[in-house]
């Protein structure tokens, strides 16, 4: 069974939605709804190569995610194929409502699908208003029916609750289980908090009544800062697929091309102490060991459900993939070489914090 050996947090700049959710994180940056398609610097084939078995050392878990919907992305279906042929295993982030790109997708080869699993964002109310209930379902089927993966995700947003039986009804009709829940969160506050009006007792009331698992592990760990030495950067790349700007995670401490000269080796370094205020999206990273032996949660059981059918959302191949972890297939550290790291990423934080405190200062 095959291994995870890296992480790669894909990210799209595209910024082009047919949804409006309420709830949805990306209009708090600047790039939403700027209808504009990403600039590819680079070939499908060029970054397959870019990011060979070789030169990542092993099968990676690829999440490719756009500003926008991922699905409507020009040639997203070629990069994704490149990837895939390349061996790797990919989640691919989506409303699931862009049936043509969906269906040129599952066309493929079925060797290739079974490494395709699809985090289906079930935005109810949009789908709702927008008549667009069944073409999700048919898609989240249709999808099974190929091959692959479909794991279906709700965001517990405050507006949604009325909704809360026919959602829970209509999930159990299509899907044969329960949606899992994410945390919609608030970027524009400092430490990236819940959104939302309820207290968190009452937010916990009302939503444990999904029996999430993934939602579980997710509240356990959100707003907690992590100390632990972290292995980002080494385990884990975020790379934008447009150039191949990449940096160990969401924040970068040494950001670098990884799409250029692809003939000579990556310079993997763990960040060691991570920049954010929390772990926001650890229920991949945490869960897949970017801290290794921090917890027992696995990342496949988290997205899976069994059907009332006794099928289940994920396949095979791709739930054991996903329960892989990466202390499986890389070396930790030693103490003495986390310890050079620390200090020098202590150094560098206080170096580069002065130069912008005088930048500013001088600015103004
Ligand atoms: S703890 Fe999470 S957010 Fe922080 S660097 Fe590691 S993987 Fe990234």
């Amino acid at each position: 069974m095959d291994k995870i050996k890296r992480i790669i947090l894909m990210s799209v700049p595209m910024s082009i939605c047919n949804f409006r959710c309420s709830y949805c994180y990306l209009t708090h940056r600047k790039e939403y709804y700027q209808n504009k398609q990403p600039q590819y610097r680079y070939s499908p084939e060029h970054v397959a190569k870019a990011l060979s078995k070789e030169r990542l050392g092993g099968i990676a878990y690829i999440n490719i995610c756009a500003d926008g919907e991922t699905l409507l992305t020009r040639d997203i279906d070629k990069y994704t194929y490149a990837l895939l042929k390349e061996g790797h295993y990919i989640e691919f982030v989506t409303n699931l409502t862009i049936t043509p790109v969906l269906k040129r997708m599952l066309s493929w080869d079925k060797e290739l699908l079974k490494h395709l699993s699809f985090k289906c964002s079930f935005h109810y109310l949009q789908l709702k208003q927008k008549n667009l209930l069944n073409i999700f379902a048919e898609n989240v089927h249709r999808i099974w029916d190929a091959g692959s993966s479909a794991n279906i995700e709700i965001t517990p947003s405050d507006d949604l609750i009325p909704y809360i039986d026919e959602v829970k009804a209509f999930s159990m009709k299509q899907f044969g289980a329960l949606p899992h829940l994410t945390i919609a969160r608030n970027d524009k506050t400092k430490n990236i908090e819940f959104l939302t009006n309820l207290s968190i007792e009452d937010y916990h009331k009302i939503w444990s009544q999904f029996d999430s698992s993934f939602w579980y592990f997710k509240k356990s760990i959100f707003g907690c800062q992590r100390k632990e030495f972290c292995y980002a950067g080494d385990w884990a790349l975020q790379v934008d697929l447009s150039n191949g700007n990449a940096g160990e995670c969401y924040r970068k401490r040494h950001p670098f091309n990884i799409f250029k000269n692809i003939d000579k080796p990556i310079s993997f370094k763990a960040i060691g102490r991570c920049l954010e205020p929390h772990c926001y999206n650890g229920h991949a990273l945490l869960s897949l060991g970017c801290i290794p032996h921090l917890t027992d949660v696995r990342y496949g059981d988290i997205r899976n459900r069994v059907r009332a059918d006794g099928g289940e959302w994920l396949q095979p191949e791709v739930k054991s993939f996903f329960n892989s972890t990466l202390v499986e297939s890389n070396e930790e550290y030693s103490e003495s070489k986390k310890k050079i790291i620390l200090a020098e990423d202590c150094l560098y934080d206080a170096v580069v914090g002065s130069a912008k405190r005088i930048y500013h200062l001088v600015k103004k």
